[in-house]
């Protein structure tokens, strides 16, 4: 297609050295080799991946990603006769993104039709998710609860039969209809109140039996996807707290979920988070009375994987950017990318990219082994991965982002975008501390998970020297589990570890050198870039970007 250039020859000087947007159709899958290695590692679906990785990256998705962010979910409560409706209204930018993930199969790739995991089907899930998140994150978190909501309805036979089929259908339809009348369906999930998020066993909303089905009343303090066609919630009724399936629509009306007000957040802007109050909403249990941690934790489990990758998703985009940057800018008559320090820093970054993006989807080949011992593994793995790979996203943006100088400071390039959303996976599904005392928990009462994660760690020795003292050193420092206090250590440490071994397992031997030499061995500054004699070249050509 030829283009109209801009003008740069202006009346007081003529405009140079500043790259190109990268601006076009982008694949996002064509120029991504180390996803390509992941993906037929774990036998995802390469073809699938392929079509949507291009569907992604069009210049139309990123369009109408910029959209729905630039124009925000707005609330409205009431018609204008002043009853109760209770909706948000998106920009068509956002029921576009929705369209476009749930048509290449977001929420249902890893599923059967009888809600069982496909071979492979969790890490192809988890690509979706990687690819996704690199154009528009707000958006995937109703596809992610909509894909994670799928195996909590196991508990249920009868609620599976209805659910089940439009959760996967592939079909966005935002209609405001009850489920029967609707081509497909999301769910999300409602946990959080104000007296306590972590600690859900402090929450007061109340179930009460009306039939077959329960009335709840109360409040959740965080909703996010607040269209959803109904919430996983929690509420106490007469046996503890349990888990029900409350539908948004019911046959001719609303159910009686009220939209307080929307969150006003640091970003994930095109995603709507509502505080909502539940007046008497009909609700049909999921799981036994009591029984409400047990069933919801299926969908917390499988959340949790995407909020491991989609860091990885957020370093890629961060890294595309900063690299095309900085090939295409010079300072002091060199490019950037030509400059030892600068090198230095890009291939570091390049490190934080790949280890997460190997250490996610090592967690997602877990997921897609569904003996006893692949799900003890993919319990801990996820957990593990979730903790480093957030903990890491935001310093690593922020690198990415002061790689453009000024210019990575101006909305017109996605890096306030991929900054603000940098903090929020960590957050969700478990914040770091929580996150962190969940390793404990498990290690302590699992010992399959603990049994399964020394495999996966003992698989690599004597490759690495370095990584064999390392490995002895952890285990020397702690012989059993570390007091709570400790447990960011410990979990940081048995992290990088998992992420070396799956380094040293399938990456080029420079990147697992890398990785290794610089945050196993610890041969690096606190600071991303505080490195040297590393293979640059061989790292940074697995970035691999293409654009313009
Ligand atoms: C944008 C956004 C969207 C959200 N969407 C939803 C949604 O759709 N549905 C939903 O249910 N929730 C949602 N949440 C809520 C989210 O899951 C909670 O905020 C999170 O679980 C933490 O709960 P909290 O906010 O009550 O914090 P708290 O539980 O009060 O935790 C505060 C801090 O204390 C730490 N902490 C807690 N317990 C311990 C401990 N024992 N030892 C040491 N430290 C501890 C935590 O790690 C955290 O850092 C959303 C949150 C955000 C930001």
């Amino acid at each position: 297609m030829t283009r109209t250039v801009p003008i740069s020859e202006l009346a007081t000087h003529e405009v140079e050295n500043q790259p190109e947007p990268r601006s076009g159709d982008i694949s996002l899958w064509d120029g991504d080799a180390v996803l390509h290695a992941e993906v037929a590692r774990a036998g995802a679906d390469a073809s699938a991946l392929g079509a949507a990785g291009a569907a992604f990256g069009t210049a139309q998705a990123r369009f109408d990603a910029e959209e729905a962010r630039r124009d925000p979910p707005r609330l409205v409560p009431f018609d204008r006769a002043g009853r109760r409706i209770d909706e948000v209204h998106y920009n068509p930018g956002y029921h576009a993104i929705m369209a476009l993930g749930l048509g290449h199969g977001y929420a249902a790739a890893a599923w059967d039709e009888g809600g069982n995991a496909r071979p492979g089907g969790h890490a192809t899930h988890a690509a979706l998710s990687y690819m996704l998140s690199q154009v528009e994150p707000g958006a995937c978190c109703p596809m992610t609860m909509t894909y994670a909501g799928v195996p909590a309805l196991a508990a249920d036979a009868g609620l599976a039969a209805q659910w089940r089929a439009p959760l996967l259908s592939r079909s966005y339809d935002p209609a405001v209809a009850p489920v029967a009348a609707k081509s497909g369906a999301t769910i999300g999930m409602a946990m959080t109140e104000k007296q306590g998020g972590s600690d859900v066993r402090a929450n007061t909303t109340r179930a009460v039996r009306d039939g077959d089905a329960y009335r709840l009343t109360g409040h959740k303090w965080f909703c996010s996807a607040p269209m959803s066609d109904a919430f996983l919630t929690l509420a106490q009724a007469e046996g503890g707290l349990s888990c029900f399936l409350v539908p948004r629509w019911l046959e001719g009306g609303r159910n009686r979920i009220h939209l307080q007000r929307l969150k006003d957040k640091l970003g994930n802007r095109a995603n709507a988070s509502t505080e909502i109050e539940y007046n008497g909403a009909l609700a049909f249990r999921l799981g036994d009375e009591g029984a409400g941690v047990k069933t919801i934790i299926e969908m917390v489990h499988h959340t949790r994987l995407d909020t491991a990758v989609a860091p990885a998703g957020l370093m890629r985009a961060a890294l595309s950017e900063a690299t095309w940057w900085v090939a295409g800018r010079s300072a002091f008559q060199r490019r950037l990318i030509d400059q030892p320090l600068m090198r230095a820093v890009m291939a570091d970054l390049a490190l934080e990219w790949e280890s997460a993006l190997a250490l996610a989807m090592g967690a997602a080949r877990a997921f897609d082994d569904d003996s006893e011992s692949g799900r003890a593994f993919a319990r801990i793995a996820v957990a593990l991965a979730k903790y480093l790979n957030n903990k890491r996203a935001p310093a690593m943006i922020y690198e990415a982002l002061e790689a453009l100088g000024g210019m990575g400071y101006v909305e017109e390039t996605p890096m306030p975008m991929l900054y603000r959303e940098a903090p929020l996976n960590g957050i969700w599904e478990g914040s770091g501390n929580v996150i962190c005392l969940d390793i404990l928990r498990t290690l302590a009462r699992a010992p399959l998970s603990v049994e399964t994660l020394r495999a996966q760690l003992d698989a690599v020795r004597g490759v690495d020297a370095r990584y064999d003292a390392a490995l002895a050193a952890h285990f020397d420092r702690w012989p059993a589990l570390p007091p709570e206090a400790e447990a960011r250590w410990y979990a940081e440490s048995l992290a990088h570890l998992l992420a070396a071994s799956f380094l040293i397992e399938g990456a080029p031997a420079a990147v697992a050198d890398g990785y290794v030499a610089t945050r196993v061995a610890g041969h690096r500054g606190a600071t991303i870039g505080a490195v040297a004699g590393l293979d640059f070249d061989a790292i940074l050509a697995r970035v691999g970007v293409t654009g313009g």
